[in-house]
């Protein structure tokens, strides 16, 4: 019967179980840039930037300079706006066979300064916030926060922003109330206990040497001036986001968890500029991108809706085929995280169908909430394809959905590689704590992920 069983059951194994001595090796080291990368990108723009230099030390030029369709090896990127990532390397086959596209997304949530942020409340000084993506409110108060992003002034310059991140930097906080006065607080839910409007960074207490009223909001905007040449009408065209201020770090006495902010999705990201910056030639053409704005539905200009993309291919192509008839031929992995079962809540998930911490790569034939609604739900077939190239790279993944059914859910940008006419499966790190200030990866998990991406990029 053991026999039997083992001929005719799928029992997913714990990946230490899998792993010998050079491979353990591999991950450490591994992951010893992923952690380098992951705490020199606190924002997209950052994502991007370092993302950048690594290509560019790795060989990869601007495109600018690409007339034509790109030849085999060519290893060219494209910026979008500075929030956006658009890297390719030119693969044997022609365009019009298709391309391998893997794309993950570098935005993050955080809170992200009004546009009129500064004010003063009795002789404190204050930033008002209002906050990019799903977060859950209460998380953000009490803990270390920087300040990142940019001023853009009227003269056309830029100012680029970051308080905290130096050693020798001040941080911020928001507060929260003492327990002992937090009676009427405590009575209330989770999503009301700390409003939005609450969330409010604090900026300062020392007043302008003088007499009248806002005189620390003065002080503080002085600040802002000596340091960066901006008054309070710069900061209306700024964007300014507040992150929190932990660094990243091994978790776990055999530091085999990683713990740090933005790992949603840029644990998924640095998997994929890893994986095509190992790139010689492959068999078609690789895209890899690192998108923004996922975290409130992939809009704008930065984000995986945007034209932007067509017009990277459109100039990968050079006028050999169409686009559309590329698209039809080509095949994508949307690599974003998914939420490990976490055995503190095992309400919220069926364990059966969850993605474990070091089980390896998270493959999601569908994402979704309420029947599958906003998924792309992957055919069979693809998720068979996926299958095949793990097993021929020795990738150790699993499959797995977000959640029991109807506890909630959420979206990738699948849908919108799939809407274009490309096959998209969903891969990726699953995430203890996603969303959160500090969140929690397994290094195995995240080294499965890039040996997932690197297989797909390399599959013949
Ligand atoms: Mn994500
Ligand atoms: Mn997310």
């Amino acid at each position: 019967m053991d026999e039997k069983k083992k001929e005719l059951f799928y029992e997913p194994k714990n990946g230490y179980d899998l792993m010998d001595a050079a491979e353990r090796l591999a991950c450490e080291d591994y992951c010893r840039g992923y952690m380098a990368y992951l705490d020199a990108a606190r924002t997209e723009r950052e994502a991007v930037r370092k993302a950048v230099k690594l290509a560019e030390a790795a060989g990869f030029v601007s495109d600018d300079g690409l007339t034509g369709p790109i030849q085999p090896g060519q290893k060219v990127y494209h910026v979008n706006r500075g929030k956006s990532l658009l890297l390719a390397v030119g693969g044997k086959k022609p365009m019009s066979e298709g391309f391998v596209v893997e794309a993950a997304h570098v935005d993050a949530p955080r809170l992200d300064l009004k546009q009129r942020p500064l004010f003063e409340e009795s002789e404190m000084g204050y930033l008002r916030t209002h906050y990019y993506g799903g977060v859950k409110k209460y998380q953000w108060t009490a803990i270390p926060l920087e300040l990142h992003g940019v001023a853009a002034l009227k003269d056309g310059s830029v100012a680029d922003i970051v308080i905290g991140r130096d050693p020798g930097d001040p941080q911020f906080v928001i507060t929260d109330l003492l327990p002992h006065l937090a009676a009427d607080q405590m009575q209330k839910t989770m999503a009301k206990g700390v409003e939005g409007e609450k969330l409010c960074v604090l900026a300062g207490s020392v007043p302008y040497a003088g007499e009248g009223k806002d005189r620390v909001k003065l002080a503080v905007m002085s600040l802002l001036n000596d340091r960066y040449g901006i008054t309070e009408e710069d900061l209306i065209s700024a964007e300014l986001e507040v992150v929190p201020a932990f660094d990243v770090r091994e978790l776990g006495l055999d530091r085999s968890l990683i713990g740090g902010y933005g790992q949603d999705d840029r644990v998924c990201a640095y998997a994929q500029l890893a994986a095509i910056m190992g790139l010689e030639t492959p068999e078609r053409t690789a895209v890899c991108i690192l998108a923004d704005k996922e975290e409130i539905g992939s809009v704008g200009v930065s984000g995986m809706r945007s034209q932007a993309f067509e017009r990277f291919v459109e100039k990968l192509i050079g006028g050999t085929c169409s686009v559309q008839e590329s698209f039809s031929n080509s095949f994508c992995l949307s690599a974003d995280v998914t939420a490990a079962f976490d055995p503190m809540y095992p309400e919220v998930s069926e364990k059966q169908n969850a993605a474990r911490i070091n089980y390896g790569v998270g493959l999601c034939k569908f994402t979704g909430s309420r029947g599958k609604s906003g998924s792309s739900d992957a055919s069979a077939e693809v998720v068979a394809y996926v299958r095949r190239i793990c097993a021929e790279a020795g990738v150790v993944w699993q499959m797995c959905e977000l959640g029991k059914v109807d506890q909630g859910g959420g979206g990738t940008v699948a849908q919108f590689m799939a809407d274009r006419d490309i096959d998209t499966l969903d891969a990726g790190v699953p995430v203890l704590s996603m969303h959160a200030p500090f969140e929690t990866t397994s290094k195995f998990d995240c080294y499965m992920t890039y040996k997932c991406m690197k297989a797909a990029y390399e599959a013949k």
